[in-house]
């Protein structure tokens, strides 16, 4: 088989890769996906159009020199939505990566398999897949996004093997069985949990949707907000966590919130990088979910219609942290810790809409697994993702950048802290295509 680069994970990260590797020139570019679909991922895999997108269409070009692609492609085929501010649903985005990997056929094979392990081989590397192919490769990147999340620690882990639960919601057997009246009980209170949620109410569920949030925060809605210049200078910013919230909400007094959380994107991940690594737990523990809810925004017809369900009772917001749960014939006793005492919720099935996990010590990924065991790869300082040097090469257990693995995307959580989102992972994409281009 001809050697070429071989890229792992068909979402936005890697297909965006091998488009421009392709738009650049290159030849013999394989891109793995295990799931049904390449160009898709998780975040534009759905198939319901009350799924939008969180940014609006004016954002969303997949390539960073043509800001106006996005719009153009809708004007060409979904021209309701053609306009600047509209929230699109997320299946038209993945018709729209779709189109961009079409369009480069003839440079890129896609093939649907799990990647399982990378050994170097001598003239470069083997990608082993679970269908039993063995991928020879000059260069490889791991376009991994994000992994399903960790089960909630609770006093009775036993439940987590029960037919009951689903520990990540974006399987596709989420809502397999589920009967009409049946009482559901989504655990976390983000992005996901709003997803879920109005799936069930275009079902027209009948049974009662419980939400259990830890701190009661739920996702903030987008209005407009006038741009502002980065309302903090990295170079002369605060390098202590509780230094940059006290700095935000000064800088936020007497203006518009959302125009000071946006003026910081471009700051961002210098931001974080000047952050010592203490500071950036301190963070992680104290203040991620609060930048979450505000930073990460559903669009407005979205707020509005999860608030019309919590006013007609059929969501219920509950605070507290889980306890356990106990199992009979009629479904589960969630007990929940809430600060006052311990409540017991009685429902059908509970779905986990906590955040992907972000430990990379914590992962059931046998790739990454055999990456670190051999020590091509190792995680960041944080283990929030894998360390790499300043364009995405994977530093090994030696501490030296490899001149093979490369990575992107989720994975860079650690070293970037914002870099989750298309606006950024455009610019990655475009970058690391130029620089395996031109090697
Ligand atoms: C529900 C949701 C909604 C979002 N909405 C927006 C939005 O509106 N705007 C925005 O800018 N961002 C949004 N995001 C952020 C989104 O994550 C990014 O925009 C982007 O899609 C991330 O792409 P990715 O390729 O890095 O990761 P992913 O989309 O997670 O793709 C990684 C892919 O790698 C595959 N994979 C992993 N391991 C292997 C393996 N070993 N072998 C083969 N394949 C493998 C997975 O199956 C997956 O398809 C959203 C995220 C989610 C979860």
């Amino acid at each position: 088989m001809h050697r070429g680069i071989v890229i792992i994970g068909g979402g936005f990260s890697g297909t965006m890769t091998a488009v421009h590797l392709a738009r650049l020139g290159v030849r013999g570019i394989t891109l793995l996906e295990r799931r049904e679909h390449p160009a898709r991922g998780v975040a534009y895999g759905t198939e319901h159009a009350c799924h939008l997108l969180n940014v609006p269409a004016a954002k969303m070009s997949a390539l960073p020199d043509e800001p106006e692609h996005f719009l153009q492609w809708l004007t060409a085929h979904e021209p309701a939505y053609a306009q600047p501010g509209a929230f699109v649903p997320r299946p038209f985005y993945a018709r729209y990566l779709q189109s961009l990997l079409e369009a480069c056929a003839g440079a890129v094979v896609t093939l649907r398999d799990e990647a399982i392990a990378i050994t170097p081989d001598g003239r470069g590397l083997t990608v082993e897949t679970r269908g039993g192919k063995a991928l020879p490769a000059t260069r490889v990147v791991l376009a991994l996004g994000n992994f399903p999340p960790g089960n909630p620690p609770i006093s009775t882990p036993g439940f987590y093997s029960s037919r009951r639960y689903v520990q990540w919601a974006w399987a596709p057997h989420t809502f397999d069985g589920l009967q009409a009246g049946d009482d559901v009980l989504l655990v976390g209170s983000g992005l996901t949990t709003v997803d879920k949620a109005l799936v069930l109410l275009q079902r027209e569920h009948k049974g009662a949707i419980h939400v259990l949030s830890r701190r009661g925060l739920v996702p903030q809605r987008h209005e407009p907000a006038d741009a502002l210049p980065p309302v903090l200078e990295p170079a002369s910013a605060p390098r202590t966590a509780l230094g940059l919230l006290k700095a935000v909400r000064n800088a936020a007094t007497g203006r518009n919130w959302r125009a000071v959380i946006d003026s910081l994107r471009p700051v961002t991940q210098q931001l974080w990088q000047n952050l010592p690594v203490d500071e950036k737990r301190r963070f992680m523990k104290r203040l991620r979910h609060f930048w979450d809810v505000h930073r990460h925004r559903v669009a407005p017809q979205v707020a509005e219609q999860v608030q019309a369900a919590i006013d007609a009772g059929k969501i219920s917001v509950h605070v507290g942290k889980l306890h356990g749960f106990h199992e009979d014939d009629s479904g589960v006793d969630a007990l929940i810790d809430t600060g006052q005492g311990r409540m017991k919720l009685h429902v059908q099935r509970v779905i986990n809409c906590t955040g992907p996990e972000s430990n990379y010590r914590n992962l059931h990924h046998p790739l990454v697994a055999s990456l670190l065991e051999q020590g091509l790869a190792r995680t960041d300082a944080l283990a929030m993702g894998l360390d790499t040097d300043e364009r995405g090469a994977l530093i090994g257990s030696d501490g030296q950048p490899s001149k093979v693995l490369y990575t992107l995307g989720p994975a860079l959580k650690g070293k970037l802290w914002e870099t989750t989102a298309v606006p950024e992972l455009r610019t990655q994409a475009r970058d690391l295509a130029l620089r395996l281009a031109s090697m």
